[in-house]
């Protein structure tokens, strides 16, 4: 019997690049990625990466050769596809990349990089969420600093004095300059969620996260905060939480806030989250709580899928997904 370190050495090479190869494949002809030409044939294998297939494109002026993995987001990638299957499998559940570091046998950085690049491709089916019907909405003030952020490494002068993981909280509604930006949650009734990070909690911003996340003319039901009330363009009613009023007949939050008492342990994993990533932790959680039908391996089998389309991998990479994410005025516009 020999000693095995980890769970995705039981994993056959083979079985996982059939596998690959159907998930690419499923949804499109086998095509040279370069020209789209479908005049492609066989072209031998690899020999340190047992079961990848080779093509060559038999078009004339192109007649180059490539692989399952051409422009995913695994393609160049020096680890095996076990160890990417079991990461994305380990990220479906939660963990953090620390944690998947050492579950896979990767070094830190190389779970971080993966993390992020398979939460931005999951990010892809977030992209234009929009729910209609009863809409409950609920906002929460996230403490989230600047971890991770000093350049080439090393200590940062903070400018200020270290607070300690537990920020004492200052009274009144935080913002994205006080380190503690909003997020507001959209649950419909229907069972959709959508949740963004805001940088702050004003008028303005209410309408513009309403007018991307919940279809005009929907019933909106929220508390007593006046930013809800002034918003426009839906049906609006609200409970008095300060009149201890919390439920009138159909009138309640209790989703958003049942919403929020998930997403703050889902939070709390990752040990503090830096305000310029909050808005892809919190999209991913999303992602999480909509397919959440799914068992933990079927939504990563549609992550791996969507990593597994060029078109989706390159815009994964760059991060354009959280950015296009909050296109209003939110946290990854607010850095640059
Ligand atoms: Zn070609």
């Amino acid at each position: 019997m020999p000693v095995l370190s980890y769970v995705h050495q039981l994993f056959s090479a083979e079985q996982c690049q059939a596998y690959i190869h159907t998930l690419r494949w499923k949804d499109r002809p086998l095509q040279c990625p370069r020209c789209q030409s479908l005049n492609v044939g066989p072209w031998g294998i690899y020999h340190a990466q047992p079961g990848l297939r080779r093509y060559r494109c038999k078009e004339e002026g192109c007649k180059r050769t490539f692989n399952d993995l051409t422009g995913t987001l695994l393609d160049g990638s020096k680890r095996s596809l076990p160890s990417w299957i079991l990461a994305t499998f380990l990220l479906c559940l939660s963990c953090s990349s620390r944690r998947i570091a050492r579950e896979v046998g990767v070094h830190i950085r190389t779970s971080y990089r993966w993390c992020w690049w398979l939460r931005n491709a999951a990010l892809s089916y977030e992209m234009h969420r929009q729910l209609e019907g009863t809409i409950e909405a609920d906002e929460l003030y996230h403490t989230a600093g600047q971890k991770g952020q000093a350049k080439r490494g090393g200590k940062k002068a903070l400018g200020r004095r270290p607070r300690g993981r537990r920020k004492k909280r200052e009274p009144g509604r935080g913002h994205y300059d006080k380190d503690r930006p909003a997020i507001i949650a959209w649950v419909s009734r229907q069972g959709s969620v959508v949740i963004q990070a805001t940088k702050d909690f004003t008028v303005q911003t209410v309408q513009k996260a309403a007018d991307l996340a919940v279809q005009a003319g929907s019933r909106l039901y929220t508390d007593s905060a006046s930013s809800y009330r002034a918003v426009k363009g839906y049906m609006h009613a609200f409970v008095n939480h300060t009149q201890k009023e919390y439920a009138r007949g159909d009138v309640h939050e209790n989703r958003a806030e049942c919403l929020f008492s998930l997403l703050k342990p889902y939070l709390r994993v990752f040990r503090g989250v830096s305000k310029i990533n909050l808005p892809g932790y919190v999209g991913f959680f999303q992602f999480l709580r909509n397919f959440r039908q799914q068992n933990a391996f079927e939504q990563a089998e549609l992550i791996l899928q969507a990593a597994l389309n060029p078109a989706i991998a390159s815009r994964a990479r760059r991060g354009e997904f959280v950015a296009c994410f909050d296109h209003f005025d939110l946290l990854q516009t607010a850095i640059n």
